[in-house]
């Protein structure tokens, strides 16, 4: 029987060899919010579990899962039932103080799987200021779909497309497709025009930054035609990151 790979399922020796051995620690990241009136509120955190499954197979023993992080920085998708956020002062304690915890035990490497873009800021943050408070961790955190970015372009997605659109709901066609109710998926925000000033010109990059609430850009939370997506798609866009994923971990120095 192979060795444990999971925090969880080990014991406090079998943490103890793994840190030694300098193992990285691989920590899934999620959200718990609306994805439209067709995906689950947990799609994020799906997603992001079934990419660091797959990557840590893939580097059997060289990697350890720790504990998911579930619930995000969500505050955009309030006005939708069903979602929880976490501040972003609490989600990086969080994350912060898993990574200083372990840190205690020797592990100096962590890689947060985030499979909602709005911890983000946050997780960056946490790494900005880790450089000062614990010079001897290296805390890396990675996206999921934007690692894909060939394999979204093959889908030929819609002019706005994103959240619940047709990649992610690819991915869980893949990965969870019971999560999926197909019969109820309907499309969002799919064009430009269906935007308003405000909002469209927040999709700008050569401008300032404006952060606004979910439903100024779609009136059922959705961006993008989830109608269109396929198992196969997800598929292509999982394999991608992945690839990606495992190729940073191959090639992270430890020190
Ligand atoms: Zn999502």
């Amino acid at each position: 029987m192979s060795a444990p790979y999971r925090l969880a399922e080990m014991t406090t020796h079998e943490a103890a060899d793994a840190a030694a051995r300098g193992t990285v620690v691989v920590v899934p990241a999620g959200a718990l919010e609306q994805h439209g009136p067709g995906m689950a509120l947990g799609t994020d955190l799906v997603r992001a579990e079934a990419v660091v499954g797959r990557v840590a197979e893939r580097l059997a023993g060289r990697v350890v899962v720790g504990p998911s992080v579930p619930v995000g920085v969500s505050p955009h998708h309030m006005v939708f039932p069903g979602t929880i956020t976490l501040t972003t002062t609490t989600f990086a304690a969080v994350v912060r103080e898993y990574v200083t915890s372990l840190h205690r035990h020797g592990w100096t490497r962590f890689l947060v799987v985030t499979g909602h873009g709005g911890n983000n800021a946050a997780l960056t943050t946490v790494a900005q200021d880790l450089l000062v408070s614990h010079p001897g961790v290296q805390l890396a955190w990675s996206p999921l779909t934007s690692l894909a970015g060939d394999a979204v372009a093959a889908l030929d997605p819609s002019p706005v497309h994103g959240h619940s659109g047709e990649a992610e709901t690819a991915q869980m066609l893949h990965l969870a497709p019971h999560l999926v109710h197909t019969d109820r998926l309907e499309p969002g925000t799919t064009t430009p025009d269906q935007l308003d000033d405000v909002s469209r010109a927040a999709r700008h990059h050569a401008q300032p930054t404006l952060t606004l609430p979910y439903d100024r850009l779609s009136a059922n939370g959705v961006l993008g035609d989830p109608r269109r997506a396929t198992a196969e798609d997800g598929a292509a866009i999982v394999t991608a990151i992945v690839d990606r994923i495992t190729a940073f971990l191959e090639e992270w120095p430890a020190a």
